[in-house]
């Protein structure tokens, strides 16, 4: 029931809050400040300093990669019901985005485990079949790279990055990303192919069993692992990494600047400032599921970036 409160509370932006475990090799340096309140709040600081967070979700440090996808679930299986959903991991650097997205091969995340839902979900579905394929893609300084592009001469995927792509959006709105290379998902599975970060998209087919069949309704699963939210004079960058920080911290902002119209539901929204967002422009609207994992750390010596990252997904909601 509650979870359908939350899947019905439609235009709103989802944010669960995930915080990673003080990792044992450096547990007694690091006394942990930030800690989760029942499950809907997490608090930072102490006695002293004390803020509050509530989210619709918030994981502590023990929950488990199967915890995180059974509350994730049903906000992902809406894609087979022809929705767009966007899955965003934000956090600082080092937080866990990955490990919740990608995981480990002991502990796989939210792509395989939404890949093999989705799919076992589908064969189901007797009023209807069902096609998958899957897309891989990474925004860097600027320009997209295709993570899936074979080499000419070779049967390997993810060989080969194919720089900058171009974005064309048609005239219901929707978008298409010109020559980006899907994997049909049974290919994908037997190259045991793993792309650490970036934009993984699942593309579903839906066709009718009625006769005839008809066109294929078309939605959109994107899994994203977005760049390290981190502050950049804190961190000294210089040169190529202060760059990409920039970069980062740039479609990072367009996308809060984006969320934040959306929320508003009325006057422009300026999709176009980042390529990040204009990838996104119909998963994050109208008729989409977007859910915002936010995820923090711990230690007292980040309390600065996670009181940044708790206020920004703050602000989704
Ligand atoms: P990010 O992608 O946000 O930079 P990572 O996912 O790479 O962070 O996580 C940093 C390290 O912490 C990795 O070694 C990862 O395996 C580990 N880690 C992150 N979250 C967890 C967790 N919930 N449980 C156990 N280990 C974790
Ligand atoms: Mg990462």
């Amino acid at each position: 029931e509650a979870l359908n409160k939350i899947l019905d509370s439609k235009g709103c932006i989802r944010v669960f809050c995930r915080i990673r475990p003080i990792l044992s090799t450096i547990r007694r340096i690091h006394k942990p400040i930030v800690v989760g309140l029942g499950s809907e709040k997490i608090v930072v600081g102490s006695a002293g300093s004390r803020k509050e967070f509530g989210f619709d979700k918030v994981f502590s440090q023990e929950a488990t990669q199967e915890d995180v996808f059974v509350e994730v679930e049903p906000i992902l299986r809406s894609a087979l019901d022809g929705h767009n959903v966007c899955i965003l991991a934000y956090g600082q650097t080092g937080t866990g985005k990955t490990f919740t997205m990608d995981g480990t091969s002991d502990s796989p995340g939210l792509v395989l485990r939404a890949l093999e839902d989705l799919i076992r979900q589908a064969s189901f579905d007797n009023s209807a079949s069902f096609t998958f394929s899957i897309s891989m893609l990474e925004v860097y300084l600027g320009n997209l790279r295709d993570l899936l592009a074979p080499k000419p001469s070779s049967r390997a995927y993810g060989t080969v990055s194919r720089c900058n792509l171009n974005i064309q959006t048609d005239l219901k709105g929707l978008v298409e990303i010109e020559g980006l290379t899907e994997v049909e998902f049974l290919k994908f599975y037997k190259s045991k192919l793993v792309v650490h970060q970036g934009l993984t998209r699942i593309t579903i087919f839906r066709r009718g069993d009625a006769p005839g069949g008809g066109k294929a309704e078309v939605s959109k699963l994107w899994l994203v692992d977005l760049g390290g939210s981190e502050r950049l004079l804190k961190t000294g960058a210089t040169g190529q990494t202060l760059d990409e920080g920039r970069a980062i911290n740039l479609s990072l902002s367009a996308l809060g600047d984006v969320i934040a119209a959306l929320r508003r539901k009325r006057g422009h929204v300026p999709y176009r400032n980042s390529k990040l967002t204009q990838i996104l422009k119909d998963s994050l609207g109208d008729g989409s599921k977007v859910l915002m994992l936010v995820h923090v750390s711990q230690c007292e010596e980040d309390v600065g970036e996670t009181t940044c990252s708790l206020s920004f997904a703050q602000r989704a909601r």
